[in-house]
């Protein structure tokens, strides 16, 4: 008898990956290094339309579905081997200051893809958590020495975020606990690069700024605003950093949260000039302290990792910076 073609689309396989947030920044570049392994069938799911996915593969299984329901997690869960879990309602400080509601609603996506995954016997299981899970109190100051992971405690994340990401790296290592489900869990810290947000409200320092400084070029008008006053510092992870950390952890019995970041640490002033420097120009920078700014210094330890894995991010910011600024030119370029 025939299968209809959405029925066939389920059917079970020995070998399935299944990525929640396919049609997001890390999930879309996650696709695409499942894909060229080529040892796996692979499922993208996102909430998203498929034509607005910022990547979209034809030979990977799209599909768009709410995960926060668990109907649907159960129906794009059946027959998968493996889970990736980078579904989330997010985006940089101007959202998630803002939106703390809707971030902690992301709960619901891993809670109900940890439940269908445990009903589809998945053997792996990841979760994409975040450096926003540390201890506010230890990144009051500019340049503090990096967060190791055991400085997520005690718990006093960034409020509503962090505190979902927190809770839910928990339920995972409960769901290990009590139902042998194989979890892993990385922190990333401030991950950037081609294919991701870089306007609309959601984007991070690093698109934003290239943005920006593009904007500035483009229009002639060599001013720039800054959120905060520039000596907030931070450590960016170029994105195939980001996949390798993930990858490693994912092939190894690392069962405790690990951070997957680079440590090299600069001041927003600091990420502003290798932008311009990249740009070929020198602009008049105002600060707007009145923005939402983060924490006011936030790096990452990697000795715990370089010890587990026996890796750690190595893509130099100013590399990652001058693909990344590229990309959104071409971008900006296609609007004009
Ligand atoms: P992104 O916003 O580009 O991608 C997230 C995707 O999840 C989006 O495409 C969105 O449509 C989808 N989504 C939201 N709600 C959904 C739902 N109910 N059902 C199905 N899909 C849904 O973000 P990203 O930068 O790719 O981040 C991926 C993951 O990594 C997230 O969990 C994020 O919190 C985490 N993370 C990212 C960073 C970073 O710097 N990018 C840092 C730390 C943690």
């Amino acid at each position: 008898m025939a299968i209809a073609s959405e029925e066939a689309r389920f059917l079970p396989s020995s070998n399935k990956i299944v990525v929640a947030g396919a049609g997001g920044f890390i999930g879309g570049h996650l696709v695409q290094q499942l894909l060229a392994t080529g040892e796996a069938s692979v499922r993208a799911v996102d909430l998203k339309p498929l034509d607005e996915w910022f990547q979209r593969d034809p030979r990977a299984e799209n599909i768009a579905a709410d995960l926060q329901d668990l109907h649907a997690c159960r129906r794009v869960l059946h027959g998968a081997s493996t889970v990736y879990n980078l579904a989330a309602d997010m985006g940089g400080m101007g959202f998630i200051e803002n939106n703390k509601a809707l971030c902690m609603l992301s709960v619901l996506i891993n809670t109900h893809l940890l439940m269908a995954a445990r009903e589809a016997g998945v053997h792996r299981y990841f979760y994409a958590s975040s450096a926003c899970v540390y201890n506010a109190a230890k990144q009051a100051v500019p340049g503090i020495p990096g967060l190791a992971e055991a400085d997520a405690y005690p718990a006093m994340p960034e409020d509503g975020y962090g505190w979902e990401k927190l809770f839910s790296e928990r339920m995972c290592r409960h769901f290990w606990e009590d139902f042998g489900l194989e979890t892993r869990m990385a922190r990333y810290h401030n991950v950037y690069g081609p294919h991701g947000t870089y306007d609309g409200g959601r984007e991070k320092a690093p698109a934003a700024i290239c943005r920006k400084v593009i904007q500035a070029k483009m229009t002639n008008d060599p001013r720039i605003v800054i959120w905060g006053d520039g000596s907030q510092t931070r450590s960016f992870t170029y994105i195939t950093d980001c996949l390798e950390g993930t990858r490693r952890l994912m092939h190894s019995d690392v069962r405790v949260p690990l951070n997957v970041g680079s440590s090299e640490m600069v001041s927003i002033n600091q990420l502003v000039d290798l932008v311009e420097q990249i740009a070929g120009v020198r602009l008049t920078r105002t600060y707007d302290t009145a923005a939402p700014k983060g924490v006011a210094g936030r790096n990452s330890d990697n000795t715990l990792v370089r010890q587990l894995l026996g890796w750690e991010p190595s893509t130099a910011l100013i590399t990652g910076l001058e693909a990344t600024y590229r990309w959104i030119y071409d971008q900006l370029c296609v609007r004009v």
